[in-house]
């Protein structure tokens, strides 16, 4: 039998931790792997790294004990600092290069030193934009990121920068479980490997999510994932369901499905997005989604910083960074059912499985480390041929493109108000906008 105590005291005898020891000494460290068979490297990371951050700090433990998740309002982008009741940080993305000074601030605010971990979920900048802030003022203790191979030149400016001041780091993989000490644990469901590909944007398809575990209390941390991914979670929903939801991307109408929201069942959602940002983020489509599954949604656009607390029975959301006495919203921590059996009734299960050929209710598919076969909506088009979607309802104004432009928007989209007038052209139907050889934009689906 595995004793992870046992093992963790022999850690020299064990062949999993001494495995993961030897690894420490290189750059990347590649720890944990793709399949279920690959729970046990999962934990032994866990313990590796609680091991580390019991060596490497104290730990400050927190005043009042308590769990704490702050998702900044750092414009455009994502940035979510969580701190253990034992008083270790983790710093999940750090908005974009904007948000420096914010995250600083705010950090220096908290008295908080030493950022114990710091994630980027996916290589595009408005999720590690600040990351000169947080290395230059921070004292980082580990740097997880999924390697996903992104050539952008800021990005793999970051990387040396790493590597450079030997800063340690490592992949996150799935069945990961990272541990922040006093109880609270991340578990990594996402990215699997092989990497998505061939999606909309596979940097954001590959993003890490995570759902992080304290006691009663579930929360799940999206990135930017989109629904190829969300598809895929779907396969092992057992580690979906969570109290609060990090609405991925930003709140883009290319996530948060109804089914993949059906799964997590979320009283509380978070945005995180810019005022007035240029991709029309939250998306009325993936708002009213939420509205109509029951969701308590707040957008840091609109409300500021979202400080959620809890005690791990109980969970207060106070906004603009507020104490949780002055708190807005609260709510009792309800055992959340494990099993997606448990969490639907019998009518929508029986037809869930049947939408999945029958097999998602008794078996949950391949594990998330195998490539599932793709639903229709994330069919590749293929390259070279110009496939038009369907309309879901034409525009009773017309529709406008930039004259430079290779697509065209609904003229209601708020995109297309941010064409300079001069440059607009217009099409009273859709079929002319097609027929210049421009295609449906992505953001409203004219
Ligand atoms: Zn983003």
């Amino acid at each position: 039998m595995y004793d992870p105590k046992n093992c963790c005291q022999e850690a020299k005898k064990c062949p999993i931790l001494s495995q993961v020891y030897q690894r420490f000494g290189k750059t990347r460290k590649k720890l944990g792997s793709s399949s279920k068979e690959s729970m046990l490297p999962g934990v032994a990371f866990g313990l590796a790294l609680f091991a580390l951050f019991s060596i490497s700090f104290a730990g400050s433990a927190q005043a009042n004990g308590m769990l704490e998740i702050h998702f900044l309002s750092i414009g455009q982008g994502d940035s979510i600092l969580i701190r253990s009741p034992s008083g270790k940080t983790a710093l999940v993305d750090a908005g974009p290069p904007s948000a420096a000074r914010i995250i600083k601030r705010y950090l220096r605010k908290l008295n908080i030193k030493k950022v114990n971990m710091f994630l980027v979920s996916h290589p595009h900048l408005d999720h590690y934009g600040g990351w000169r802030g947080v290395f230059r003022n921070f004292q980082v203790g580990v740097y997880v990121d999924p390697a996903f191979p992104y050539p952008s030149p800021m990005y793999q400016k970051m990387l040396r920068f790493i590597r450079r001041r030997n800063i340690k780091s490592f992949t996150a993989r799935i069945n990961q479980v990272l541990d922040l000490g006093g109880g609270v644990k991340l578990r990594v469901t996402a990215p699997s490997r092989p990497f998505l590909k061939r999606t909309r944007s596979d940097a954001n398809s590959n993003s890490i999510v995570m759902r992080l575990e304290y006691k009663k209390l579930r929360v799940l941390l999206t990135g930017d994932a989109e629904m190829p991914t969300e598809y895929r979670l779907m396969r092992q929903p057992q580690w979906l369901p969570s109290h609060l939801l990090k609405v991925a991307h930003h709140g883009s109408h290319h996530s948060s499905s109804k089914k993949f929201l059906g799964y997590v069942r979320p009283k509380i959602a978070v945005v995180s997005c810019g005022k007035n940002n240029r991709y029309g983020h939250p998306h009325r489509d993936a708002l009213s989604r939420l509205r109509r599954a029951g969701v308590k949604t707040y957008v840091t656009a609109r409300h500021g910083h979202v400080v959620a607390r809890s005690n791990g029975t109980r969970l207060w959301i106070s906004t603009r960074g507020r104490s949780k006495d002055q708190a807005d919203h609260s709510l009792d921590l309800s055992d959340l059912p494990r099993t997606f059996g448990e969490a639907l009734s019998k009518a929508s299960a029986r037809q869930a499985a049947a939408a999945h050929g029958g097999s998602l209710y008794h078996d949950h598919g391949p594990p998330l480390g195998q490539q599932p076969e793709r639903p229709r909506w994330f069919k590749h088009r293929p390259r070279g041929k110009q496939v038009i979607p369907p309309t879901p309802y034409p525009s009773r104004r017309g529709y406008v493109a930039a004259r430079k432009s290779k697509h065209f928007h609904r003229r209601s989209c708020r995109q297309a108000k941010n064409i300079p007038k001069k440059k607009r052209v217009y099409y009273r139907t859709r079929r002319r906008a097609i027929r210049s050889g421009r295609r449906p934009a992505s953001d409203c689906l004219p």
